[in-house]
Protein backbone atom coordinates (compact mmCIF):
# COMPACT_ATOMS: atom_id res chain seq x y z
CA UNK A 1 0.00 0.00 0.00
CA UNK A 2 1.06 2.99 -0.71
CA UNK A 3 2.25 5.67 1.72
CA UNK A 4 1.00 8.85 0.28
CA UNK A 5 -1.10 10.80 2.22
CA UNK A 6 0.04 9.05 5.44
CA UNK A 7 -1.52 11.12 8.09
CA UNK A 8 1.90 10.80 10.33
CA UNK A 9 4.26 11.86 7.59
CA UNK A 10 1.51 14.78 6.38
CA UNK A 11 1.55 16.52 9.66
CA UNK A 12 5.16 16.16 10.35
CA UNK A 13 6.22 17.54 6.74
CA UNK A 14 3.71 20.00 7.04
CA UNK A 15 5.14 21.33 10.22
CA UNK A 16 9.09 21.22 8.67
CA UNK A 17 7.82 23.56 5.70
CA UNK A 18 6.64 25.61 8.55
CA UNK A 19 9.37 25.24 11.15
CA UNK A 20 7.24 24.47 13.57
CA UNK A 21 6.84 21.28 16.06
CA UNK A 22 4.51 18.35 16.64
CA UNK A 23 3.36 17.19 20.37
CA UNK A 24 3.52 13.48 19.72
CA UNK A 25 1.75 12.82 23.52
CA UNK A 26 2.34 9.20 24.89
CA UNK A 27 -1.30 8.44 26.25
CA UNK A 28 -2.05 5.44 28.89
CA UNK A 29 -5.76 5.85 28.82
CA UNK A 30 -8.89 6.74 27.57
CA UNK A 31 -9.40 10.25 29.58
CA UNK A 32 -5.66 11.29 28.48
CA UNK A 33 -6.26 10.65 24.68
CA UNK A 34 -9.27 13.08 25.47
CA UNK A 35 -7.53 16.09 26.86
CA UNK A 36 -5.26 16.09 24.31
CA UNK A 37 -7.49 15.51 21.85
CA UNK A 38 -9.67 18.66 23.43
CA UNK A 39 -6.17 20.54 23.55
CA UNK A 40 -5.70 20.10 19.85
CA UNK A 41 -8.75 21.49 18.93
CA UNK A 42 -9.15 24.16 21.34
CA UNK A 43 -5.55 25.61 20.03
CA UNK A 44 -6.68 24.85 16.62
CA UNK A 45 -2.94 22.21 15.81
CA UNK A 46 -2.30 19.19 14.81
CA UNK A 47 -0.87 16.05 17.34
CA UNK A 48 0.13 12.78 17.84
CA UNK A 49 -1.22 10.45 19.92
CA UNK A 50 0.85 7.95 21.14
CA UNK A 51 0.81 4.72 22.84
CA UNK A 52 3.08 2.64 23.74
CA UNK A 53 2.61 -0.90 23.01
CA UNK A 54 2.15 -2.53 26.49
CA UNK A 55 -1.20 -0.27 26.82
CA UNK A 56 -2.50 -1.39 23.36
CA UNK A 57 -1.27 -5.21 24.79
CA UNK A 58 -3.54 -4.10 28.08
CA UNK A 59 -6.24 -2.96 26.81
CA UNK A 60 -6.74 -4.17 23.73
CA UNK A 61 -7.58 -3.93 19.95
CA UNK A 62 -10.57 -2.14 20.79
CA UNK A 63 -9.01 0.40 22.68
CA UNK A 64 -6.56 1.46 19.60
CA UNK A 65 -9.75 1.70 17.90
CA UNK A 66 -11.21 3.86 20.38
CA UNK A 67 -7.75 6.07 20.21
CA UNK A 68 -8.46 6.21 16.35
CA UNK A 69 -11.58 7.31 16.65
CA UNK A 70 -11.00 10.31 18.84
CA UNK A 71 -8.10 11.50 16.88
CA UNK A 72 -9.34 10.83 13.55
CA UNK A 73 -12.67 12.26 13.94
CA UNK A 74 -11.31 15.23 15.48
CA UNK A 75 -11.63 19.12 13.59
CA UNK A 76 -7.90 18.91 13.66
CA UNK A 77 -5.14 16.28 12.06
CA UNK A 78 -4.07 13.89 14.62
CA UNK A 79 -2.51 11.10 13.53
CA UNK A 80 -2.07 7.72 16.10
CA UNK A 81 1.64 6.75 16.54
CA UNK A 82 2.99 3.50 18.51
CA UNK A 83 6.55 4.36 19.83
CA UNK A 84 8.81 1.84 20.88
CA UNK A 85 8.17 -1.59 19.71
CA UNK A 86 11.14 -3.35 20.53
CA UNK A 87 10.22 -6.96 20.90
CA UNK A 88 8.79 -9.59 18.49
CA UNK A 89 5.67 -9.80 20.48
CA UNK A 90 4.93 -5.73 20.84
CA UNK A 91 5.93 -5.45 17.18
CA UNK A 92 3.78 -8.59 16.31
CA UNK A 93 0.58 -7.39 18.28
CA UNK A 94 1.08 -4.06 16.85
CA UNK A 95 1.12 -5.00 13.21
CA UNK A 96 -1.23 -7.68 13.58
CA UNK A 97 -4.11 -5.13 14.28
CA UNK A 98 -3.18 -3.24 11.38
CA UNK A 99 -3.22 -5.85 9.24
CA UNK A 100 -6.30 -7.20 10.63
CA UNK A 101 -8.20 -3.84 10.00
CA UNK A 102 -6.92 -1.11 12.79
CA UNK A 103 -4.44 0.56 10.83
CA UNK A 104 -3.40 3.11 12.90
CA UNK A 105 -0.91 5.78 11.06
CA UNK A 106 2.74 5.20 12.10
CA UNK A 107 4.60 2.62 14.34
CA UNK A 108 8.44 3.06 15.83
CA UNK A 109 10.27 -0.89 14.81
CA UNK A 110 12.77 0.23 17.57
CA UNK A 111 15.72 -2.33 17.25
CA UNK A 112 18.12 -0.28 19.04
CA UNK A 113 18.89 -2.53 21.02
CA UNK A 114 21.17 -4.58 18.38
CA UNK A 115 24.64 -4.92 18.97
CA UNK A 116 25.41 -3.21 15.23
CA UNK A 117 23.36 -1.30 12.83
CA UNK A 118 23.76 -4.34 10.21
CA UNK A 119 21.54 -6.36 12.97
CA UNK A 120 19.20 -3.51 13.74
CA UNK A 121 18.50 -3.83 9.99
CA UNK A 122 18.37 -7.20 9.86
CA UNK A 123 15.42 -7.28 12.41
CA UNK A 124 13.57 -4.23 11.32
CA UNK A 125 13.43 -4.62 7.70
CA UNK A 126 10.91 -7.18 7.72
CA UNK A 127 8.67 -5.43 10.34
CA UNK A 128 9.09 -2.21 8.11
CA UNK A 129 7.69 -3.76 5.11
CA UNK A 130 4.63 -5.55 6.58
CA UNK A 131 3.75 -1.77 8.23
CA UNK A 132 3.90 -0.34 4.64
CA UNK A 133 2.18 -3.16 3.00
CA UNK A 134 -0.62 -1.87 5.47
CA UNK A 135 -0.55 1.81 4.68
CA UNK A 136 1.23 2.12 8.24
CA UNK A 137 4.64 4.37 8.21
CA UNK A 138 7.85 3.46 10.20
CA UNK A 139 10.10 5.17 12.79
CA UNK A 140 13.63 3.91 13.52
CA UNK A 141 16.26 4.94 16.11
CA UNK A 142 19.98 4.62 14.89
CA UNK A 143 22.05 4.87 17.39
CA UNK A 144 20.72 3.91 21.35
CA UNK A 145 19.51 6.28 23.75
CA UNK A 146 19.89 5.27 27.54
CA UNK A 147 17.46 5.46 30.04
CA UNK A 148 13.83 4.23 30.72
CA UNK A 149 10.02 5.43 31.04
CA UNK A 150 7.13 4.04 32.34
CA UNK A 151 6.27 1.14 29.99
CA UNK A 152 9.38 1.07 28.36
CA UNK A 153 12.40 -1.64 29.33
CA UNK A 154 15.71 0.51 30.29
CA UNK A 155 18.29 0.74 28.44
CA UNK A 156 21.94 1.21 28.64
CA UNK A 157 25.26 2.09 27.03
CA UNK A 158 24.31 5.63 24.79
CA UNK A 159 25.73 5.16 21.51
CA UNK A 160 25.58 8.67 19.54
CA UNK A 161 24.11 8.16 15.42
CA UNK A 162 26.66 8.69 13.04
CA UNK A 163 25.80 10.60 10.52
CA UNK A 164 27.81 9.00 8.03
CA UNK A 165 25.93 5.73 8.38
CA UNK A 166 22.52 7.62 8.76
CA UNK A 167 21.94 8.01 4.58
CA UNK A 168 22.28 4.00 4.20
CA UNK A 169 20.89 3.22 7.39
CA UNK A 170 17.51 4.73 6.46
CA UNK A 171 17.97 3.63 2.37
CA UNK A 172 18.30 -0.16 3.61
CA UNK A 173 15.45 -0.69 6.47
CA UNK A 174 13.09 2.08 4.31
CA UNK A 175 12.24 3.67 7.24
CA UNK A 176 10.06 6.69 6.82
CA UNK A 177 11.21 8.70 10.29
CA UNK A 178 14.80 9.05 11.93
CA UNK A 179 15.24 9.11 15.43
CA UNK A 180 18.53 9.76 16.75
CA UNK A 181 20.44 9.74 19.50
CA UNK A 182 22.67 12.96 20.55
CA UNK A 183 23.11 12.60 24.02
CA UNK A 184 19.29 12.96 24.86
CA UNK A 185 17.96 10.13 27.27
CA UNK A 186 14.53 8.53 28.40
CA UNK A 187 13.65 9.14 32.11
CA UNK A 188 14.71 11.82 34.54
CA UNK A 189 17.98 13.69 34.05
CA UNK A 190 18.45 15.65 37.19
CA UNK A 191 18.04 12.06 38.92
CA UNK A 192 21.48 11.23 37.55
CA UNK A 193 23.18 14.82 38.20
CA UNK A 194 23.04 15.85 34.61
CA UNK A 195 21.56 18.54 32.72
CA UNK A 196 19.58 17.76 29.44
CA UNK A 197 21.60 21.18 27.86
CA UNK A 198 25.16 19.86 28.43
CA UNK A 199 23.82 16.35 27.06
CA UNK A 200 22.35 17.17 23.82
CA UNK A 201 24.70 17.52 21.42
CA UNK A 202 22.49 20.05 19.26
CA UNK A 203 25.49 20.44 16.08
CA UNK A 204 25.04 16.47 15.56
CA UNK A 205 21.38 17.46 15.66
CA UNK A 206 21.25 20.51 13.14
CA UNK A 207 23.51 17.74 10.88
CA UNK A 208 21.29 15.38 10.39
CA UNK A 209 18.40 17.92 10.23
CA UNK A 210 20.21 19.49 7.06
CA UNK A 211 20.97 15.71 5.92
CA UNK A 212 17.16 14.73 5.99
CA UNK A 213 15.69 18.03 5.34
CA UNK A 214 12.84 17.82 2.93
CA UNK A 215 12.96 14.01 2.91
CA UNK A 216 13.13 12.35 6.62
CA UNK A 217 11.28 13.99 9.36
CA UNK A 218 13.57 13.69 12.71
CA UNK A 219 12.20 13.05 16.21
CA UNK A 220 13.56 14.01 19.63
CA UNK A 221 12.73 11.17 22.62
CA UNK A 222 14.24 11.70 26.17
CA UNK A 223 12.44 15.27 26.45
CA UNK A 224 11.90 15.15 30.49
CA UNK A 225 12.89 18.03 32.35
CA UNK A 226 14.10 19.75 28.65
CA UNK A 227 14.17 24.02 29.31
CA UNK A 228 11.73 25.05 26.93
CA UNK A 229 14.59 27.15 24.89
CA UNK A 230 16.58 23.44 23.92
CA UNK A 231 12.71 22.46 22.52
CA UNK A 232 12.74 25.73 20.63
CA UNK A 233 16.44 24.97 19.33
CA UNK A 234 15.98 21.41 17.96
CA UNK A 235 13.04 22.94 15.98
CA UNK A 236 15.12 25.39 14.84
CA UNK A 237 17.72 22.92 13.75
CA UNK A 238 14.69 20.59 11.94
CA UNK A 239 13.46 17.96 14.34
CA UNK A 240 9.32 18.16 13.98
CA UNK A 241 8.43 15.45 16.13
CA UNK A 242 8.64 15.74 19.42
CA UNK A 243 7.84 12.88 21.96
CA UNK A 244 6.49 14.28 25.53
CA UNK A 245 5.45 11.81 28.33
CA UNK A 246 5.55 12.59 32.00
CA UNK A 247 5.39 16.38 31.40
CA UNK A 248 1.88 16.10 30.67
CA UNK A 249 1.50 12.64 32.06
CA UNK A 250 2.27 13.03 35.71
CA UNK A 251 0.07 16.47 36.09
CA UNK A 252 -2.64 14.47 34.66
CA UNK A 253 -2.18 11.47 36.67
CA UNK A 254 -1.80 13.28 40.18
CA UNK A 255 -4.96 15.46 39.64
CA UNK A 256 -7.22 12.22 38.72
CA UNK A 257 -5.69 10.52 41.94
CA UNK A 258 -6.59 13.21 44.12
CA UNK A 259 -9.89 13.72 42.57
CA UNK A 260 -11.23 10.56 42.94
CA UNK A 261 -10.15 10.89 46.64
CA UNK A 262 -12.26 13.55 47.52
CA UNK A 263 -14.80 14.13 44.72
CA UNK A 264 -17.90 11.91 42.67
CA UNK A 265 -15.85 10.08 39.56
CA UNK A 266 -17.35 11.87 36.44
CA UNK A 267 -16.15 15.55 38.48
CA UNK A 268 -12.70 14.26 39.50
CA UNK A 269 -12.67 12.81 35.64
CA UNK A 270 -13.24 16.38 34.19
CA UNK A 271 -10.68 18.17 36.04
CA UNK A 272 -7.84 15.62 34.76
CA UNK A 273 -9.26 15.89 31.48
CA UNK A 274 -8.57 19.77 31.86
CA UNK A 275 -5.40 19.53 33.38
CA UNK A 276 -4.10 17.48 30.68
CA UNK A 277 -5.05 19.50 27.63
CA UNK A 278 -4.07 22.64 29.72
CA UNK A 279 -0.51 20.80 29.89
CA UNK A 280 -0.98 19.62 26.02
CA UNK A 281 -1.66 23.27 25.18
CA UNK A 282 1.75 24.86 26.68
CA UNK A 283 3.67 22.65 24.41
CA UNK A 284 1.31 23.58 21.36
CA UNK A 285 2.37 27.10 21.91
CA UNK A 286 5.82 26.38 22.41
CA UNK A 287 6.39 24.61 19.77
CA UNK A 288 4.50 26.65 17.68
CA UNK A 289 2.13 24.67 16.39
CA UNK A 290 -1.13 26.61 17.51
CA UNK A 291 -3.02 28.02 15.22
CA UNK A 292 -1.20 26.08 12.13
CA UNK A 293 -4.75 23.52 11.85
ZN1 LIG B 1 11.44 7.23 23.18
Amino acid sequence: MSLAGNRTLDILSKAEKGKYGILAQSCYDSTMALGLVRAAERAKSPAILQLFPITVKALGGEFLRFCLDVAHNASVPIAVHLDHATDEEALEISVGLAERGIPFDSIMVDASHADTDEENIAIAKPWIARCHAAGVATEVELGRLEGGEAGLRVVTGTVFTDPKKAEAFMKETGADILAPCVGNRHGSYHFLGLKPENEWDMDLLQTLGDQFKGRIPTCAHGTDELPDSLFEDMIRRGVSKINVNSWCRDPYAEALSKGLASKPFPDAQEEAIEVMAKNCERFFKLFNSAGRA
